[in-house]
């Protein structure tokens, strides 16, 4: 009997194990573009092009490849709408029950396939460098999970920058040179953007007729959508951005949205980049004395550390980790996340660069958006529901560990030690938002006081019981203990009084 090889959106490899272990003569790869994976939740007009017009490309790639691929496009007439509904419907067209499927990243859909009345077999994700039972057994036993320890192992196993068992550099993290701000006035090349062909077009105009009132601008479109544009943006990273990626990754710019970094993330977690080829062009770099060590040791972190330790935190904790609410936070999600007017410069620089690109980088959604959130207290489902949302590279096995876990400390600390909170200073330090901002950083109180100052005092006030015992957090409360008296209540009634305005969907 036939196997009707299922491949998904986000995997768009070669050598996915449902490939792998198909019989190219006889089985059938399955792909479909389904409106309830378009819509579970409002995904940003740019993701659903790139996924479509990747898609598609995928399949006329593994079509010249030889394979037989039943292929269904959104506007397709006997389009079922879900995954399982296209898998019964394309069963019963090739006369079989078998169905070979590489893991999906989310809880979701996995159970989704296993109550289909079909015959799974389902494989692991090989395109990952750490299994679950790898991770499963890192973890045990362990009181807390930590990115470090976890990616000093994985560095080697794969032995990149290492000098036999030691790390090359004599060092395995060499974070303390990489916090610089960076100047406006540099000239930093953008991404290649995406050549116009017709599958992207059709697919471009598929998405603006059916996807009209999703949050996002979908045209000019920038992305690549396929392996040859991804190895592209990979090239362009290595020669124009890498060298400076380590010292100004925490940097943010008004004009700049993309800095140094690589933008690659949507091309990984959609299978177009592999992470160690990613990791291994930068390891050379370095070799070659292209690029410095604190940049390609940061880089190559970034993928076989944080990547990985993520996704075995999101498969480690279990399908009720994206509804975790240790901090009890409830406010509904501001309307200036979905492009309402704001006077805080940042917010409106980080939103709008969301709304028009589908991407921001990691400081900005972790010290911006993820820290207004989690100091305004936001209900982190709703921030969850956001950020999987509006970015192009956002799946949930990646988004929810660093939305529930990192921005959002509502997983009660599996991903953090500490709250990622900060009052304005921070982001005056590592970036021009604040000069032209209504608000001004340096106010503590009064009616122009920087809102990240009130309400991190607010933060740290409503949860002392739990934070003043962090001997990292201890020095904060020391600092608010010893103001005043008065001055402490000001702080607290005027974020009491901001807060009560954005409830009310006031200008703030
Ligand atoms: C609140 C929040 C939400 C996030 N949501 C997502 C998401 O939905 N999808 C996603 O891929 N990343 C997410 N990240 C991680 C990170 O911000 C993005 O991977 C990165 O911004 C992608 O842009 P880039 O390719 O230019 O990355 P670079 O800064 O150039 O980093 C290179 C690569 O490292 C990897 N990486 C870096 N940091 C992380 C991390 N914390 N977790 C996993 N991989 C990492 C990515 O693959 C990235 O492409 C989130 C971070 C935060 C704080
Ligand atoms: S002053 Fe405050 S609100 Fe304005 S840009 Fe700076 S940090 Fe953001």
């Amino acid at each position: 009997m036939v196997n009707l090889v299922l491949v998904l959106g986000d995997q768009l490899s070669e050598n996915l194990s449902a490939l792998a272990e198909a019989d190219k003569a006889t089985d059938i790869v399955v792909m479909a573009e389904v409106a309830s994976e378009a819509s579970y939740v409002p995904h940003h007009p740019k993701k659903i092009a790139f996924t479509f017009a990747a898609m598609r490309k995928f399949a006329a790639h593994l079509q010249e490849c030889g394979w037989r691929v039943a292929y269904t496009r959104l506007d397709d007439p006997g389009n079922a709408g879900s995954l399982p509904a296209e898998l019964l419907r394309r069963a019963e067209e090739f006369d079989t029950d078998l169905v070979l499927a590489t893991e999906p990243g989310e809880w979701r859909l996995i159970a989704a396939l296993h109550e289909i009345p079909l015959r799974l077999t389902l494989l692991e994700d090989t395109r990952f460098l750490c299994t679950h039972a790898q991770f499963e057994a890192w973890a045990e036993g362990r009181k807390a999970l930590r990115m470090e320890y976890f990616y000093r192992e994985i560095r080697r196993k794969t032995g990149l920058l290492m000098e036999g068992d030691k790390p090359v550099g004599g060092k395995w993290n060499f974070d303390h040179d990489n916090r610089k701000p960076a100047s406006g006035d540099l000239f930093r090349k953008p991404p290649p953007k995406a050549q116009d062909d017709d599958i992207l077009e059709h697919v471009l105009d598929l998405v603006e007729s059916r996807f009209p009132d999703n949050f996002g601008t979908l045209r000019p479109f920038q992305f690549q959508t396929d392996r040859a544009g991804a190895l592209c943006a990979l090239d362009h990273f290595i020669t124009h951005a890498l060298p400076d990626f380590g010292a100004y990754q925490d940097a943010m710019l008004a004009d700049d949205p993309y800095l140094y970094h690589a933008v690659i993330g949507l091309y990984l977690n959609a299978g177009l980049l592999e992470p160690l080829e990613v990791c291994e062009r930068a390891a050379q770099a370095y070799g070659q004395g292209h690029a410095p060590l604190n940049s390609v040791e940061g880089f190559i972190r970034q993928i076989i550390g944080w990547r990985e330790f993520i996704r075995g935190v999101y498969f480690l904790e279990g399908p009720d980790y994206t509804s975790r609410n240790a901090l009890g936070h409830n406010r509904a999600l501001p309307a200036l996340y979905w492009g309402g007017d704001t006077q805080m410069n940042c917010l409106k620089h980080a939103v709008g660069q969301t709304r028009d690109l589908a991407y921001a980088h990691h400081i900005q959604r972790l010290m911006v958006t993820g820290n207004f959130a989690l100091l305004a207290g936001v209900d982190p489902a709703h921030v969850h529901e956001w950020y999987l949302a509006v970015y192009a590279d956002a799946y949930e096995w990646v988004e929810a560990p660093n939305v529930i876990g990192m921005s959002q400390f509502a997983d009660g600390g599996v991903v953090g030690s500490k709250p990622y909170v900060s009052s304005g200073a921070y982001i005056d330090r590592m970036s021009d938002y604040c000069a032209g901002c209504h608000y001004r950083v340096k106010d503590k109180t009064g009616p122009r006081a920087c809102p990240f100052n009130l309400l991190y005092w607010h933060f740290l006030i409503r949860h002392r019981e739990r934070f003043a015992g962090n001997p990292r957090m201890a020095q904060m409360y020391r600092t608010f203990d010893r103001m005043d008296e008065a001055r402490r209540t000001t702080v607290l009634a005027e974020a009491d009084g901001f807060l009560r305005k954005l409830d009310a969907g006031k200008l703030v």
